[in-house]
């Protein structure tokens, strides 16, 4: 297996919880478009970038940019929107994070 990729920012876990989301289903971390860094949540991109995040666009949505914290497995953006849970590991996924998709992925911003 490829290594584990580092999360960056106030994580306090090993499974990708960090101090502003750390619920049982808080174990995605996203790598932002602007830096290719993984962060677990906009927040702690914030905190320790000094650039705006940026989204991807819709074109690259098949980048592995989504990171299951519980077995680090890579999936893309696309196949993380289209399930709940982990593909490989079947950790359940955070489902209060689709209303921020905005901040990550350049979707429309929810009414
Ligand atoms: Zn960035
Ligand atoms: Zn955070
Ligand atoms: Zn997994």
């Amino acid at each position: 297996m490829p290594p584990r990729p580092h999360v960056h920012g106030p994580v306090v876990d090993d499974q990708t919880r960090c101090v502003h989301y750390r619920t049982a289903q808080d174990v995605i971390a996203i790598k932002f478009a602007c830096c290719r860094r993984y962060y677990p949540c906009f927040q702690c991109h914030a905190e320790s970038e000094s650039h705006p995040a940026t989204q991807w666009p819709e074109a690259e949505w098949s980048e592995p940019a989504m990171l299951c914290g519980v077995c680090a497995l890579e999936m893309s953006i696309l196949a993380y929107r289209a399930t709940t849970h982990c593909p490989r590991c079947a950790a359940e996924f955070n489902d209060g994070c689709r209303l921020h998709a905005h901040l990550y992925f350049a979707v429309p911003t929810p009414a």
